[in-house]
Parts: structure tokens; C-alpha cells; sequence
């Protein structure tokens, strides 16, 4: 068996050679999704060898019982999980009367992946031998399709090579899927019943506990060498929990033939008044009516659209164009921004971990990347979704003590509740609610839509400004506010006093709230009205978020001029990340919690994080001081840091820096860095890619409603192409080394 080989290639993702230690990893990188449902790549075929099976469906999840070993008050009692939705993929092959399966057979050759990025298909290509030496080439091709959330198509072609021989196509449905990650090994589906019609199938579940019912279907039509319709209706049947169509067929040597199968999710969700096998068996009539090559033309169609806005052109560096485009695909099957009940999670639909869906990435992280490549409407729907889950912030805020309407955003959250459960980050990280407030500032600064506020903006930000005026207490020893007990973005500090990043933070909220409120009031005073009434806020409210942002306590070391990134860090041995032995490196693999917690290393940007939303605040050469002072005490383990440090050293004239963090994050995946990819990608740090090229090399800024681009071109780049949608019109931006030119056209 030959071991794989990455291709480079601008439009593709290519391995070749077939390696059964990578096939999980390889699941993860060539997953497919389509904004509403998505799936790893997992054979077809029966595979005895390692695999991890995931196919996931957008906002369906489960409230998995928490575990924790020493329950704290405040805890949440359950924890909100993508959900590992049935398997409609699934085609058994038997080949003679033995099955198909790449881990067992004579041999494999030719074994190439192949994602085409800019079509939106992906491809698998391989020959076996089989134990009777029967030998087959098998062609591949599968999508989701981006125009019908709920349609995926399955091309499977055989051709026998150098015998005829007896090829039993068992097509399935598998319903008896569970997590990885179950808590209690409970089982988070409940299958209510099944259906078998003349080439279609389908399976009626529904998640326990949250109900949400989906009709899990799969129709299938056998194709012969000459792609003619083989008029056989499958044999269907029914065992434990799986639903199987099967279809025999005689295959002359030389000679090939094709399975079609079309299957997805059909969504109560969605369709709350249509009997869900109907919808089903009507897609699949739209798919066969089209047939497979409009299909393909639909699918290339949308991707095309998608790419007219959202594509970045890089001359001279395959790596860094293929790793951009990786990027921008996943983010895209993603999230389309369609429906404002879904959202962005770090693993998107790639896998299991991290749960919930809704980390603060989506806002610190994945907003300006959908603002600036699509209609304005899907940001909005990225705010709406947190202004649909105030009110859960609010009880979410009681649960731990607060109260009057003060507003704390979830860690961790699927439906507005939160579902984290260490104390140190649910109870603790609470800048979280900072970016949620920053995100509707970034929003109507980049897009103009001061109406954003009034409608739904300003009662998020009230919220959010109680609890931080409820948070903070004065020190009179300091004379200052204080805000004690945190974990900042450095989840290597935790329960510190004033982390600088989260002071700063809470301090601009209740600015920007004060701000908002009196905009509101002048520009739309039905609206101010109804606002004040609905949320009961007394205008001494904002004078004392006023008092507090004005004495808020900031740590600050006057020997060096560096803000402190909490209280006593400078009781730290500072010493820099390079001095850790390679082999103790990540250090969250290889050190102790609180060796970790002792040490001065900084997982992700922290005070840096705050240089970079506030960067208007601070001087070049300021930022240069501190960039200089924390940068080198980063250990960047966190996949959303090296895109902030990206950004900063860009602004610094750092080229050759900015382009090592850009490639650390653009191809953090495609390399697998942290050997740990067959988790399923880093979706959200994906979009901080984007923020390294367009903000970082392209020096994008939005400030008094104006765009402006100053870009510098990494040494090893000829030029830097992109678009950008700002305000109703397309800028193209292009550079090269003799400058750089934007050309702006109406959308
Ligand atoms: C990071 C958080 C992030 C989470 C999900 C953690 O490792 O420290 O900032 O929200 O991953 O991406």
C-alpha cells in the first residue's frame, strides 16, 4: 500500500495513494457541506479499518446530560450537541459475493481524493483487487448541493477491469448512529419509522428530548456502460435500524455501471406544515427530472456565484492560493447565512468537538469575513440570532446571580442557553459578551445600517452593559473599578483580577452603550421609547456606565509602558516560548494544568486581541511595544491566534512574520500542525485567514464610512487579488509590486 502524497494545485485539494493511517484525517479534509447539512468524507463502501463517521444537520442537536467529576452551582445541566445525524451515504458493494472494503482487499492502487474547490464536487478514484483477483476501477463523485439544502448526490461507478463478475449494489440508510462524544452512552435518536417505494426509502426520527423531527431519505437508479436507466426497481428491506436498497447487476469485462444516489435531510425545521416524506420524494423527483449533469451544471452555477464575490487570487505561491481557497470553501459550506436560527461552529459540520455551535469566534473571528463576501442580509442574520437569544442571556445572567436585565452570552450555546461547564471559562471568560457587542458596532460601521440599532442593537447592548456594570466593583484602594475573577482570551491564565483585555472591553460596552443610547434618542425616538419601556432603563443607568468606564483600573508596568495583561503577571519568571524544548510542545499535551497556569506563555492573542479591535486607540509605536513584549510569550495554541498576529505585524511592516502566521493558519489543516485534523477543521480560525489577507496584506480598514486599502505583498507573493462588498458596491483590489489599484463596480 503506498503511503499518500498532498498535491498542490489552486482549485484542489488532491492525496494520492491510499494510506489507512490517514483515512480519518483525510475524512476531515474533504468533508462536504452545504449551509444546511453537512458530512465527512467516509467511503461509500463498507471500511473495517479506523473511521469516524459524521454526517450533521444544521441547528438539530441534542442536550447531552453534563458530566463533570465536582458539580459547581451555576453548572448548566446539559450540554447542547451537534448532533451525529443518520447516514444516508452508505453503498455496500459485493463484489462475487464478497464485500468491497479498501482495508481488506489484495490491493489498492491508483487512490486519488480530489475536491474541487471551485466546482463544489468531490471525487475519489481507485482500483482494487479483489481476494479472487476480480479488478475493478471505481470513480466516485459526491455533493451537497448548494441550491437544494436538503438534496446530496452519489455518483458511484464500477468497471470491471479483467473479468466479468456479479456486483451487488446495497444502497442504505444507517439510523443506529451514535456520538463520540455522548456523556452517558444515552442514545440521542429515536427512529419512528420506515418507508420503502419503488427505488426510495426513507427513515422517520426524531432526536429525543429536544423532538426535532427529520426524514432521513435515499432513492436510488442503476446506470449501465452506456448510461442508459437500468428499468429495475431495487430490492428493499429492512434490518434493525438500517434500511437497505439493493440492486444486482452482471458486469462484462470492460464494461461499467453506476449507481445514482440521491439523499439528505428533510427538516421539520423547515417545513413544519408538510409531511416530510412527501417533500423528500419531491426532491428526488426535481433531482431525477434534472438528471445528474444538470446537476452538476446547478452545482458549479452556485459555487461560481459564490466565488465571484468571496474568491482571493495569490500569483507566485500554490501553497498559500490553495490554502486561501480551502479556507473560503469550508466557510462557505458552512454557513450561507440563509437562515438566522443557524450559526458558525469551530468544527462546523466536520466533526464532533466543541459540541455547541456558537463559540464568541463568530463574532471576534467569522463576521467580517461573511459582511464582506456576501449580501448584507447574512451578517444581519449573524447579530439577529444573538438578539433572538437576549432573553436566555438574561436568565443565563439570573442563573449566576445577576439581575435587572443584565445580559450574559453563552460560552458555549445551540440555543441562546448556555452549555459550557468548567467554572474558570462558563462562570469566568465573560469578555465573550464584549464581542457581541463589538460585532453590531463592527456591523453598522462597515455596512451603514444605522437601523441595525434601534430594531434590535440597542436592547443586546443595554443587556450587556448591566451586567458589566453589575460585574465590575470599585476598589478604593485603587480608586478605580475593578473586574475581578476572570479568564481572558488566554485560557492559560484562569480566575485572574483585571485582565487588561476584559477591563478594556467592558469599559468600551459601556461607552458604545451610552453612545447608542443617545443616538437613538435623537435619531429615533419611538423607538428610544419603546426600548426604554420594554427594558425598564432609567437614565441613571447610563450615567453610572458612564462613571464606570471613566475609572476603570487598567494594569500598566511604568518601567517597561506595556499594559499588563492582569494583575501580577510581572510576578511571572518572563521568559520567552522559545526557550520550551520542542518536544514538551503543546504544552497543553505535555505540562500540567497548573505548571501551564504558572508559567508566563500566552495561548492566543490576549492583550494583543484588544490592540486589534481597538487599534485606533493605540500608535504604531505602541503597538509595536507590546506586539514585541507578548508575541514572544505566545504559544500560540489556539488556532485563532496566529491570524490576529498576522494582522498586527502587517501593520507593523513585520512582513516576514505576517507571512509565517498567515501560513500557519491558512494551511493549519491541510498540514495538520496539530495532529489532531481528524477531529474535523478549524472552521472558525478559517475566516481568521481571510482577516490575514484582506486586513492584514490588504490593509483594509472602515472608518467614518469611508474603505480604505493599504496593502504590502509578502516577499514571496507576486500579487494579491480579492473582492470586497462594501455598501452596495464590488471592490476589486489588486497588488502587485509596482502598488496597487481598486476598481469599484455596482453589485
Ligand atoms: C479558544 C477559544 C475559542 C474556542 C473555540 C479555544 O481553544 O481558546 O477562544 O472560542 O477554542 O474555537
Amino acid at each position: 500500500m503506498s503511503s499518500h502524497k498532498n498535491i498542490p494545485h489552486p482549485w484542489k485539494i488532491i492525496e494520492e495513494g491510499f494510506d489507512p493511517k490517514r483515512v480519518k484525517a483525510t475524512e476531515s479534509i474533504f468533508s462536504l457541506g452545504n449551509g444546511a447539512m453537512g458530512q465527512r468524507a467516509n467511503f461509500e463502501e463498507q471500511y473495517s479499518g479506523e473511521t469516524f463517521q459524521g454526517n450533521y444537520i444544521g441547528g438539530v442537536y441534542y442536550p447531552d446530560k453534563t458530566k463533570v467529576g465536582w458539580w459547581k452551582n451555576g453548572y448548566p445541566e446539559y450540554f447542547a450537541k451537534v448532533l451525529n445525524a443518520p447516514n444516508w451515504t452508505g453503498i455496500d458493494v459485493w463484489i462475487n459475493g464478497t464485500p468491497l472494503d479498501l482495508f481488506l482487499c489484495k490491493s489498492v492502487t491508483h487512490f486519488r481524493r480530489e475536491l474541487n474547490m471551485q466546482q463544489g464536487i468531490y471525487t475519489r478514484t481507485f482500483q482494487v483487487e479483489m481476494g479472487d483477483e476480480t479488478q475493478l476501477e471505481i470513480t466516485v463523485k459526491r455533493f451537497l448541493s448548494m441550491d437544494i439544502g436538503e438534496l446530496g448526490v452519489i455518483q458511484y461507478q464500477i468497471k470491471s477491469l479483467n473479468r466479468d463478475c456479479e456486483i451487488v449494489f446495497d444502497s442504505f440508510i444507517d439510523g443506529g448512529i451514535v456520538n463520540q462524544d455522548s456523556n452517558w452512552d444515552d442514545p440521542f435518536w429515536n427512529t419512528t419509522g420506515n418507508e420503502i417505494d419503488h427505488g426510495f426509502s426513507c427513515l422517520h426520527s426524531h432526536t429525543l428530548k429536544t423532538n426535532f423531527e427529520v426524514c432521513t431519505y435515499a432513492a436510488v437508479e442503476l446506470f449501465d456502460t452506456e448510461n442508459n436507466l437500468i428499468a429495475t426497481h431495487p430490492e428493499g428491506s429492512v434490518s434493525g435500524k438500517k434500511i437497505h436498497l439493493k440492486h444486482g447487476q452482471y458486469l462484462q469485462k470492460g464494461k461499467s455501471c453506476t449507481l445514482l444516489k440521491y439523499g439528505g435531510y428533510v427538516n421539520k425545521m423547515n417545513y413544519p406544515n408538510t409531511p416530510l416524506d412527501l417533500r423528500a420524494k419531491e426532491i428526488v423527483a426535481q433531482a431525477k427530472m434534472a438528471g445528474f449533469d444538470t446537476l452538476v451544471q446547478n452545482q458549479q452555477a452556485a459555487w461560481k456565484s459564490v466565488w465571484d464575490t468571496a474568491d482571493i487570487v495569490i500569483t507566485g505561491d500554490v501553497q498559500a492560493q490553495q490554502a486561501i481557497r480551502f479556507n473560503i470553501f469550508q466557510l462557505n459550506q458552512t454557513y450561507n447565512g440563509k437562515d438566522a436560527r443557524l450559526n458558525i461552529g469551530p468544527k462546523g459540520f466536520t466533526g464532533e468537538k466543541y459540541g455547541g455551535s456558537t463559540y464568541w469566534d463568530t463574532e471576534a473571528y467569522c463576521l467580517p469575513f461573511y459582511m464582506a463576501t456576501k449580501a448584507q442580509a447574512v451578517a444581519r442574520n449573524l447579530l439577529k440570532y444573538r438578539y433572538d437569544q437576549l432573553d436566555k442571556a438574561i436568565e443565563n445572567a439570573e442563573k449566576l446571580g445577576f439581575s435587572c436585565g443584565a445580559a450574559l452570552y453563552p460560552m458555549v450555546t445551540m440555543n441562546g442557553e448556555e452549555c459550557h461547564n468548567e467554572w474558570e471559562i462558563t462562570f469566568e471568560e465573560i469578555h465573550r459578551n464584549g464581542a457581541i457587542a463589538f460585532a453590531i458596532f463592527n456591523y453598522v460601521r462597515y455596512t451603514g445600517d444605522t437601523e441595525y440599532i434601534p430594531e434590535m442593537g440597542l436592547e443586546v447592548l443595554i443587556g450587556i452593559a448591566r451586567f458589566w456594570a453589575q460585574r465590575v466593583n470599585f476598589s478604593h484602594d485603587k480608586n478605580k473599578y475593578v473586574i475581578l475573577g476572570v479568564t481572558g482570551p488566554n485560557e492559560y491564565e484562569n480566575n485572574v483580577n483585571n485582565n487588561w483585555y476584559t477591563n478594556k472591553i467592558a469599559q468600551w460596552c459601556l461607552t458604545y452603550a451610552v453612545a447608542q443610547l443617545q443616538r437613538t434618542e435623537n435619531d429615533y425616538p419611538d423607538d428610544f421609547h419603546r426600548i426604554c419601556e420594554k427594558t425598564t432603563l432609567n437614565l441613571n443607568e447610563a450615567k453610572k456606565w458612564e462613571e464606570i468606564a471613566g475609572k476603570m483600573y487598567f494594569p500598566f508596568d511604568t518601567q517597561q509602558g506595556v499594559f499588563l495583561q492582569q494583575d501580577g503577571f510581572l510576578d511571572k519568571t518572563i521568559h520567552p516560548a522559545r526557550d520550551i524544548p520542542p518536544e514538551q510542545r503543546p504544552i497543553n499535551q505535555h505540562w500540567s494544568w497548573d505548571r501551564i497556569l504558572r508559567s508566563p506563555f500566552i495561548k492566543q492573542a490576549d492583550v494583543l486581541q484588544g490592540f486589534y479591535f481597538f487599534e485606533d486607540d493605540f500608535s504604531n509605536e505602541n503597538l509595536r511595544k507590546h506586539f514585541e513584549y507578548y508575541e514572544p510569550l505566545t504559544v500560540h495554541e489556539s488556532s485563532l491566534s496566529p491570524c490576529i498576529h498576522a494582522v498586527l505585524a502587517s501593520r507593523l511592516d513585520e512582513m516576514e512574520a505576517a507571512y509565517a502566521f498567515y501560513l500557519r493558519t491558512s494551511r493549519l489543516d491541510l498540514d495538520d500542525y496539530n495532529k489532531e485534523v481528524e477531529e474535523g477543521l478549524h472552521i472558525t480560525s478559517m475566516a481568521g485567514t481571510w482577516l490575514s489577507i484582506v486586513e492584514g496584506f490588504g490593509g483594509m480598514r472602515v472608518s467614518n464610512g469611508k474603505i480604505t486599502f493599504n496593502p504590502k505583498l509578502p516577499i514571496a507573493w507576486e500579487a494579491l487579488q480579492f473582492k470586497v462588498i462594501f455598501r452596495g458596491k464590488i471592490h476589486s483590489v489588486r497588488v502587485d509590486r509596482k502598488g496597487h489599484t481598486v476598481h469599484i463596480e455596482a453589485r
